[in-house]
């Protein structure tokens, strides 16, 4: 088995405290998994984060055994871009991991941009 990085690390990131609700968002979707929340810098007319509830630090540190939920995390975003509208125009979700990943916040979040054109490549 390789290393599972990050995975030792006790967290209590402040996602932790979202879905405690100890701190409040503007949460768009819950369900037993997973919480899905408006990101509080946008980076688009729709920036909606949708994290596991399972504190998995980062897409690095997941296991086979995170398939159905990493599935779960992809599907429940595009279920919320269908909310969102934007089947049609299109959207992109993102997760980013680790330094060079852009990562800023220990808990796995998969970003939902979307109501603007997207560049590629990224930043
Ligand atoms: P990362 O850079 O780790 O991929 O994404 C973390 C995201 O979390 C950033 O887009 C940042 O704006 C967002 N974020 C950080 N703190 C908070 C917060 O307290 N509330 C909300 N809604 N979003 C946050």
């Amino acid at each position: 088995m390789p290393p599972v990085i990050g995975y030792d690390i006790p967290m209590s990131t402040i996602f932790s405290k979202i879905i405690a609700r100890e701190i409040p968002a503007q949460i768009v979707y819950e369900d037993d998994l997973c919480l899905a929340f408006r990101d509080i810098h946008a980076q688009a007319p729709v920036h909606i984060l949708v994290i596991p509830k399972k504190e998995i630090p980062r897409l690095a540190a997941a296991t086979t055994a995170d398939e159905p939920l990493l599935g779960h995390l992809v599907l429940t975003a595009r279920q919320i871009a269908e909310k969102e509208g934007l089947l049609e125009s299109g959207f992109r979700i993102v997760i980013n991991s680790g330094p060079d990943g852009g990562e800023t916040v220990p808990h796995l979040h998969v970003h939902l941009l979307g109501g603007r054109p997207m560049a590629w490549p990224p930043g």
